[in-house]
């Protein structure tokens, strides 16, 4: 075969910073396929102080590296915006070796291309998920005076209200009029749940309990609600990772069980507009109050694939959404702050009052507190707010400078740990704990991560708040969009293939080979499709790239990072492995190969530290590709082991592994190259039962609106 020629930085390779259960008890906390409960409706009994992280750090068993000691203080010299969220907690990764075996892993590698068929390789060894030796366990914006807004002509199914006349608020001060407790709305138990002993997975699954309140009315009963999701993110238009998706297939959901749900989002310059239809002004002169002054906001708005999107672009020197890229600025912290305000400026302004306000991740996390702080004392009382926290690892962290810029002022009140005080620094601002203070409904994205982010030390200095509203949070496992993510009918891969037809799947094997300038033989395609971030396991990635070509695989990596470290390291990696027929790696952002990946490849790998939910192993078992998983957060809600798993064997789609070390990723990989060549029957089994599990939006849209009718109802 000839030899390849070196690739360059594919694509956009745009910045991808992501700046950012059960736990037993929480009524929403359930296996994804089973109804959620109803939901207990209660009066809310006062504010509960938090107990401190001393007592939840300590009663956590097997804490994540968390510093031991909390600073009294913030460091003088932290900036106002501190750089990384939670820095102390993300596990630092260990540099990228080149692995001295890789030479004659290419010489023979190059050389095996030339005479085929493939060498089955060496039987797998019979270790279970926990590695060698371990017994075998289950797999388990505002100018100097209030201007009125002028609206622009706006699309005919866009319901924009003509505000009633606006009257400036008044900065929220010490000598402001009282605003309503926001928390005073919010429920707070008595008792902290209990802590489950061991892993969810390794014990049996409790029956249900019986709920005293009748199962939700069916979707077409259910009143319509006014839904407005406020988003850093959403797909294809603006996406770095999963958060995209879920806004994407979530908002589309909701709108299908015939409610009204419109899109807020910052008008970032590398938008795909190719992606936005009928895109114009609808709102010319919003300003949005910001430090002493204000900023003049102009607000578009178009349909993304039927989604009913506003778009909100500042004009000010500090250019917050023109700059290339969605995150990765030292200024992120005030730029997302600053988008909180500045949609809660537009609601309030357009004279909107939507029943649910959904917020995402930290970037939007200062919603909530805006609304019941500040938007609710001018009128804005209809509304409930939910958060949805995709990754833990980012808060939003950054000094008491953000309340003079929001608004919010009051330090006295605000730098409390009971409302948005950083849990180890006393002098930092929290956005992500003052949004789960202040919603009135918490969700995570899966189950399992709801349960080892309170109690498994998982929330990155977030445990005790977890606690203290535990009542009001739970977890649901993200969905994918169906219309895009479906073999059947994707538009971006060439041979389209269902369960009934699955061979299908090989025409689009051989066109991604052809891609990626791969040899045409025998051998399974093992594949990684993610940001490189030392959350995905990037250590154990680079050893299961040598481990599969060892093992008679080919690999397939599409990736990038925004630490020029990591990018580096992998493309050294690439360079070493360039020659190889049987491997590539593509560094950068591709969302049209990802699609062709998903269907060419046989297995795909994920071998996170941590892992909220996870979108690829969804979105390959949809396309019948095999997920190989560790067991942490939604891919032990997800993937069940065909081997090890309890779940009955038409629900068993892919391999697990438990511990993060290389002898547990050899297991499970093993097993998995294994399968593939000696009991193929087994294979495409296991490829149907994948292809048969129902992961898109339709259990989770349904979780969705209990949950909003559950706070609506408070
Ligand atoms: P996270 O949200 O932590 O990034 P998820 O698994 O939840 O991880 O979601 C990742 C999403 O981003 C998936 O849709 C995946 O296909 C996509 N993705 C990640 N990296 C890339 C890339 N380099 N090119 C194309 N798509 C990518």
């Amino acid at each position: 075969m000839a030899k390849k020629p070196p690739r360059s930085q594919s694509t956009s390779g745009r910045p991808k910073a992501k700046s950012a259960a059960g736990p037993t008890g929480s009524p929403l906390v359930r296996p994804t396929a089973e109804p959620v409960a109803a939901l207990p409706v209660q009066d809310p009994p006062p504010p509960v102080a938090d107990t401190g992280p001393t007592t939840a750090r300590g009663s956590n068993p097997a804490p994540i590296e968390v510093p031991q000691e909390v600073p009294a203080e913030v460091p003088a010299e932290m900036p106002m915006e501190l750089p990384a969220e939670a820095p102390a907690e993300i596990p630092i990764e260990t540099p990228i070796e080149v692995p001295v075996q890789a030479p004659e892993l290419k010489r023979a590698a190059v050389a095996a291309a030339s005479e085929p068929p493939a060498k089955p390789p060496a039987p797998p060894r019979a270790v279970g998920p926990g590695g060698p030796g371990e017994p075998v366990t289950p797999a388990a914006a505002w100018p100097p005076s209030a201007r009125p807004l002028r609206p622009r002509p706006a699309a005919a199914a866009e319901p924009v209200v003509e505000p009633a006349p606006i009257h400036a608020p008044e900065p929220a001060s010490a000598s402001a009029a009282p605003v309503p407790e926001a928390v005073d709305a919010l429920a707070f138990p008595a008792e902290p749940e209990p802590v489950p002993a061991s892993m969810p997975e390794a014990i049996p699954k409790p029956a249900p309990e019986p709920s005293p309140h009748p199962a939700p009315p069916p979707a077409q009963h259910r009143p319509s609600l006014f839904i407005v999701h406020i988003t850093p993110e959403m797909a294809p238009v603006a996406k770095v990772g999963g958060l995209a998706d879920v806004v994407f297939g979530l908002s589309r959901e909701l709108a299908i069980r015939g409610n009204h749900v419109e899109v807020i989002l910052p008008k970032y310059d590398n938008l795909r507009y190719d992606h936005i239809f009928e895109l114009h002004e609808v709102y010319r002169d919003l300003w949005v109050p910001w430090y002493e002054g204000a900023i003049h906001c102009t607000v578009y708005f178009g349909f993304v694939h039927d989604r009913k999107c506003f778009f909100i672009e500042p004009h000010s020197q500090d250019n917050f959404f023109n700059r290339g890229g969605v995150y990765g600025y030292k200024d992120d912290v005030l730029r997302f702050a600053f988008f909180s305000r500045a949609a809660m400026e537009f609601l309030w302004k357009a004279g909107k009052h939507p029943d649910i306000i959904h917020c995402h991740d930290w970037q939007t996390a200062l919603v909530p507190v805006l609304l019941f702080e500040m938007f609710q004392a001018l009128g804005m009382t209809h509304p409930r707010v939910c958060l949805t926290i995709h990754n833990f690892a980012h808060q939003g962290i950054t000094g008491p400078e953000l309340l003079r810029a929001t608004g919010l002022h009051r330090p006295e009140r605000f730098l409390d740990y009971n409302r948005l005080r950083d849990n180890r620094y006393v002098n930092a601002i929290n956005l992500l704990k003052g949004g789960i203070v202040y919603s009135n409904f918490v969700t995570t994205v899966s189950p399992r991560y709801a349960f080892e982010t309170k109690d498994q030390g998982q929330g990155f200095g977030l445990e005790p708040t977890l606690h203290t509203h535990h009542m009001k949070y739970g977890g649901v496992v993200n969905g994918i969009d169906y219309d895009v993510w479906n073999p059947e009918v994707d538009r971006l891969i060439p041979t389209h293939y269902g369960v009934e037809n699955i061979e299908g799947k090989y025409a689009n094997k051989r066109a991604l080979r052809q891609r990626l300038m791969l040899a045409d033989n025998d051998k399974p395609i093992v594949a990684f499709i993610g940001r490189l971030d030392p959350q995905k396991g990037l250590d154990l990635l680079r050893h299961a790239i040598f481990f599969a070509l060892e093992r008679g695989a080919q690999f397939v990596l599409l990736g990038s990072s925004p630490d020029p470290r990591i990018n580096g390291d992998f493309w050294g990696l690439k360079g070493m492995l360039n020659d190889s027929p049987d491997c590539h790696l593509e560094i950068g952002f591709d969302e049209e190969l990802s699609h062709l990946i998903y269907a060419g490849s046989d297995i795909m790998l994920v071998p996170s530290r941590f892992e909220p939910c996870g979108l690829t192993q969804l979105i390959s078992l949809r396309y019948g590709t095999i997920p190989v998983v560790r067991s942490v957060g939604g891919l032990a809600d997800t993937v069940f082991d065909k081997d090890y798993s309890t779940h009955p064997l038409h629900e068993r789609n892919g391999y697990v592994f438990q511990d993060y070390d290389q002898p547990g990723l050899e297991s499970a990989l093993g097993r998995a190259i294994a399968c593939y060549f000696h009991h193929p029957d087994h294979f495409r089994e296991l490829m149907k039962n994948a292809m048969r599990t129902d992961y898109s939006w339709n259990i989770p849209g349904q979780d969705y609106l209990n949950i909003y009718d559950y706070i609506r109802n408070k």
